[in-house]
């Protein structure tokens, strides 16, 4: 049981350490003890190069190699709250699962997770990672997150990681009356958090506050 004792992280970073960090997003504006809870107790240092462990309890976005990036602990955090909040569904639908750790803190929260990544190599350590920490309610598909995951469809809730200049057209489909998609929309520098709430016959938006992420790039 040792080994299962380290994945969890206990011992390779300080409870004092994650203390911090939950106490950052707190003075931060985050609200829900769920969510904080997850951030405290998701390894994140597991999720990074081992070059880059200790400073996996900083709120900063970290290199996960192939260009792509960890997301910020905080903008974790604040996504998982919006989509949360008030949140009534089942179904969840993840556009750029990069090396889990959106994925790894959400999944406790709901009751099915559909991840779409791009870059295979990624999707699959990810998948491995998700599966060392006893997290089973996630289904990967490698492809092109523009597209969406129609064979789910419709999703309570739609998360996207990576930034698009317009709002993808399938992902307003693929949401159910009543779900909510949270996304960075606009150019490198100019990121809004948008969530998008699907009623009967419109859909309403607000501003989460600006971000920076990587571009949600097209095609495969
Ligand atoms: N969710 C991650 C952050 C991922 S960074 C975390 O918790 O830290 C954004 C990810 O989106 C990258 O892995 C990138 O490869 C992926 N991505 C970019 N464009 C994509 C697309 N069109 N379809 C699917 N994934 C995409």
């Amino acid at each position: 049981m040792q080994h299962k004792t380290d994945i969890r992280g206990i011992g390779m970073t300080s409870a004092r350490t994650r203390d911090r960090l939950v106490q950052r997003l707190r003075d931060n504006g985050i609200k829900s003890n769920a969510v904080l809870e997850q951030i405290r107790n998701v390894p994140r240092h597991l999720f990074v190069d081992e070059a880059l462990a200790s400073r996996a309890y900083e709120d900063t976005a970290l290199p996960i190699g192939l260009g792509q990036t960890i997301s910020q602990p905080y903008v974790v955090a604040r996504m998982t709250e919006a989509l949360l909040d008030g949140f009534e569904g089942e179904k969840v639908l993840e556009i750029g699962t990069g090396c889990g750790y959106q994925t790894a803190v959400l999944a406790p929260l709901v009751k099915q997770i559909y991840t779409v990544e791009r870059i295979r190599e990624l999707q699959r350590k990810a998948k491995q990672r998700l599966r060392d920490l006893d997290i089973y309610n996630v289904q990967f598909r490698p492809g092109d997150g523009w597209e969406g995951w129609a064979k789910y469809a419709p999703y309570d809730g739609i998360l996207v990681a990576a930034a698009a200049p317009e709002l993808p057209e399938k992902l307003l489909e693929q949401l159910a009356p009543g779900g909510r998609l949270i996304m960075p929309v606009g150019p490198a520098g100019r990121q809004d958090l948008v969530m998008i709430t699907r009623k009967d016959d419109h859909y309403e938006q607000v501003s989460l506050g600006a971000v920076s992420f990587v571009p949600l790039v097209k095609g495969k």
